[in-house]
């Protein structure tokens, strides 16, 4: 079995680099927070002394980082991955980027004789707790096999959505919708507290409507609701996909004037504050802003 580097042991990348440990598989980490990494070597992994050693042992590399700048320096910096990797590796890069920065990767890697899979994650952080996550993938067919074994290590759901950079831009699609939801979600809250609704009917009401949405059903109760902003997914890392859903839409001439207003919305959110709160908190922010009370269930609330 291939040793498995795997770089970026945050909210996701902890509890998937658990769960291809748990599975058997043998990892040798590296994040910049060296707490993060204990954990995971207590879990049976092993600490790299470096990323060129990472690149030179493994031929499969996982990257969980917050953004294109993180995955970049990780693969191309003289010390990183792509100059020190044995030919034929795979950089397996699971985190969401901007679809271009994974083009430039996938070049850079051409040139060497290794190659790129973008397999970004859907689901919510405490499905990847589970290992219960969905992937959607960009990959050639050959390196799709090489990594579907690890994909289902750490989920359910795997999809193969095109060639490289299809994984990417399947994820933007999707976390438009999942941060468009998120911040109607709050506006509605907001305006149910301002009318002095009771919280339980109201969300009976909109759970038995077409109002209803995977975000409100899924997320909402475990979070801001029940007043947990843990992240999750933070405000900040939302901001930043919906700047990469703008950016590729300005680029290809696709008018998305909603998604403008809720990149602004969690642009202000961010200015005050609060941006490494749980991305449903966004109700929170709205409420706080308009000096209305925080949308929050009775203790023992549960959905009918
Ligand atoms: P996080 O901020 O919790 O974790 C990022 C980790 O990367 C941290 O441990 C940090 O120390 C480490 N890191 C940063 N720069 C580094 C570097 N140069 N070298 C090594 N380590 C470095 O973020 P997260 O929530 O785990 O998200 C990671 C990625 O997954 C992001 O692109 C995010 O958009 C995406 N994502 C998150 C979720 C979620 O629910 N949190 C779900 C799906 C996808």
């Amino acid at each position: 079995m291939d040793k498995i580097g795997f770089i970026g042991l945050g909210r996701m990348g902890k509890p998937m680099a658990s769960n291809l440990s748990k599975k058997g598989y043998e990892l040798v980490v590296h994040d910049v927070n060296a707490a993060a990494v204990d954990e995971l070597v207590s879990l049976g992994a092993r600490k790299a002394v470096n990323l060129a050693e990472i690149a030179k042992e493994c031929g499969i590399v996982i990257t969980m980082l917050p953004s294109s700048v993180e995955v970049e320096q990780v693969a191309l910096s003289p010390e990183g991955i792509f100059p020190n990797a044995r030919p034929g590796g795979i950089l397996l890069d699971m985190s969401t980027i901007d679809p271009l920065a994974t083009e430039r990767l996938h070049v850079a890697a051409q040139q060497r004789g290794l190659s790129v899979v973008d397999a970004p994650v859907g689901r919510l952080a405490q499905h990847a707790d589970r290992g219960e996550s969905l992937f959607m993938v960009g990959a050639s067919d050959e390196d799709f096999k090489r990594i579907e074994p690890l994909l289902y290590a750490m989920g359910t759901t795997v999809y193969h959505c095109g060639g490289v950079g299809a994984g990417g831009r399947t994820k933007l699609v999707n976390n438009y919708m999942v941060v468009a939801l998120c911040q109607m979600n709050g506006e509605a809250l907001a305006l149910s507290q301002r009318f002095g609704l009771d919280i339980a009917k109201t969300l009976q009401v909109l759970f038995g409507t077409s109002a209803s949405n995977g975000q409100l059903r899924m997320n909402f109760p475990n979070k801001v609701l029940v007043n947990d902003t843990t992240p999750g997914f933070t405000i900040d890392l939302a901001h930043k996909d919906m700047s990469l859903v703008l950016g590729a839409a300005h680029a290809l001439k696709v008018p998305m004037p909603l998604a403008a207003a809720v990149f602004e919305s969690f642009s202000l959110a961010r200015a005050s504050e609060y941006g490494r709160i749980d991305f449903t908190g966004i109700a929170d922010a709205i409420c706080d802003l308009a000096k209305i009370p925080r949308a929050r269930v009775p203790e023992g609330w549960k959905i009918d």
